[in-house]
């Protein structure tokens, strides 16, 4: 396909611009000045329309292909959220609002949709008290091991400097770690998929800050010792982490401050109604138990004796700021408008849901592709892409076969620790006949790279563009040519 740059011929218009009726200012400096006009796509207007609605087309997305990437998948994005979150006395809202002005406030309404969101999510997790400031699931990470951090300085435990992480874990975890100044340390998962116990029990010391376990974990297992582990790291005088990015199996049937945690993000983009990929907009709230509540960030959203709602600065203990004003408001709105509208049996309809049609494609594929933990997954399922690695048939070639039959591919080489990962997230919202479309998809794929490898191998040769450097492609891009 060509470039806008490539189409339509030098010196076609496709707008016309009015005169300038304002005079120029004097003073812009000779260095500033363009010496030759600008290249601009010399396209009519219909080309242009027409160039970049094919393009659109040519994307795969929720609206329009089955998407099951497992971890950060593109669970339910009602539209009608969207319908709420582009309200005018929300899009309005000016963040520099006063709270109370002549008696009257402008921005209650929005307080209390933070306020409240922040309750249900609370009651939802088995939390005292969620900062809806973060403003993505990493960022809610920092947020959280700064929390640890801030409880160890306080009681003078300067010693404690490593933060435990688990090899399946995804890799925001070391990293925010690492950003908030922790040496981290990687515990290895089991061959069942557990927290090698062996292992956390070798690591423990008075030098451990806390550990990061991600729940259900990024295997799409949830952790049959969860309890016993966490009871080791407290033991040990740690603080215990529940990275919740995806929520979905869980929600509504577990909750993990009840369980042990201290403290937990979740990602509203991912389980609570916002769409994610694309690096949009986030929002990855942060519970905590009691004795982490001191040290949340301010804001903190507080309802006051009188029923208002107000922001509240003055937290002698607080970490400080991590974001400004109100957080991502539109991404929490959709969330609080989404978390109404379920309800609680809403939720654990979502968990069942969610696990079924995780379970039903493992145990659908299981005699196609390689499982590496034979047991009942949560909202994900994984294989191994290795049957066919002697005939030259990679997981990424399993990809770009399912591009070609209109399929968005599953997550690949996630996790690491898993050869030839493929991670495939349905989510609950998917029929049975989407599922079984993809089912019988992926089978006949396998029973391909079995009889006719090559088959397999020169996919995809239903796209405008075949096979890419990744690398390269992300290194030196080639927007526009200039
Ligand atoms: C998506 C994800 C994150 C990070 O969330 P971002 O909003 O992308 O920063 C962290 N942990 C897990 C398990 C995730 O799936």
């Amino acid at each position: 396909m060509k470039t806008i740059f490539e189409l339509g011929k030098a010196g076609r218009k496709g707008t016309s611009i009015p005169k300038c009726d304002v005079p120029l200012p004097k003073h812009i400096p000779n260095e500033l000045k363009r010496t030759e006009p600008a290249k601009m796509p010399e396209v009519t207007e219909q080309d242009a329309v027409r160039h970049f609605t094919l393009l659109s087309r040519k994307n795969m997305g929720i609206d329009t292909n089955f998407y099951p990437l497992g971890s950060c998948t593109m669970k339910y994005n009602p539209k009608f959220h969207e319908n709420i979150a582009s309200l005018e006395g929300f899009t309005e809202l000016h963040p520099l609002l006063p709270q109370l002005r002549h008696g009257c406030s402008l921005t209650q309404g929005s307080l209390s949709v933070i306020y409240e969101s922040e309750r249900i999510l609370s009651n939802l997790l088995g939390f005292e008290q969620f900062t809806m400031q973060p403003m993505a699931g990493s960022h809610g990470e920092l947020t959280g091991v700064m929390l640890i951090a801030a409880y160890h300085k306080k009681r003078n435990n300067t010693k404690r400097k490593v933060m435990l992480i688990i090899d399946s874990a995804h890799g925001t975890n070391p990293a925010s770690a690492a950003v908030a100044g922790f040496t981290t340390k990687e515990i290895a998962s089991d061959e069942n998929g557990n927290v090698n116990i062996d292992k956390l029990k070798e690591a423990l010391g008075d030098d451990i800050a806390g550990l990061m376990l991600t729940c259900p974990s990024t295997l799409g297992l949830f952790d049959q010792n969860i309890e016993e582990i966490l009871r080791l790291v407290h033991d040990a005088g740690g603080l215990c982490y529940c990275d919740g990015a995806n929520l979905n199996a869980i929600m509504g049937r577990v909750k993990p401050g009840d369980l042990g945690f201290d403290v937990m993000h979740v990602n509203l983009h991912k389980t609570f109604a916002t769409p994610h990929g694309g690096g949009g907009p986030g929002s990855g709230p942060v519970g905590v138990s009691k004795r982490l509540v001191p040290y949340l960030p301010v804001s903190q959203v507080v309802k006051r004796p009188d029923g208002g709602y107000s922001l509240e600065y003055d937290r002698e203990d607080s970490i400080g700021y991590i974001a400004p004003f109100y957080g991502n408001f539109a991404i929490i709105l959709r969330a609080y408008a989404y978390m109404l509208t379920l309800g609680k049996e809403g939720f654990q309809r979502v968990s069942e849901n969610a696990v079924l049609n995780a379970n039903y494609i493992r145990y659908k594929l299981k005699d196609y592709y390689d499982q590496p933990y034979d047991r009942y997954c949560m909202h994900e399922c994984i294989f191994s892409g290795t049957r066919n690695l002697d005939k030259g048939v990679h997981t990424l070639d399993i990809a770009k076969a399912l591009i070609d039959r209109g399929i968005h591919p599953p997550t690949i080489y996630f996790p690491l620790i898993v050869e030839e990962a493929l991670m495939i997230e349905p989510t609950e919202t998917e029929s049975k006949e989407t599922i079984d479309h993809f089912i019988e998809t992926m089978i006949e794929i396998a029973q391909l790279a079995e009889e006719s490898p090559q088959e397999i191998i020169k996919c995809p040769v239903n796209t405008p563009i075949k096979r890419v450097d990744e690398t390269l492609a992300a290194r030196k891009p080639v927007i526009a040519d200039f």
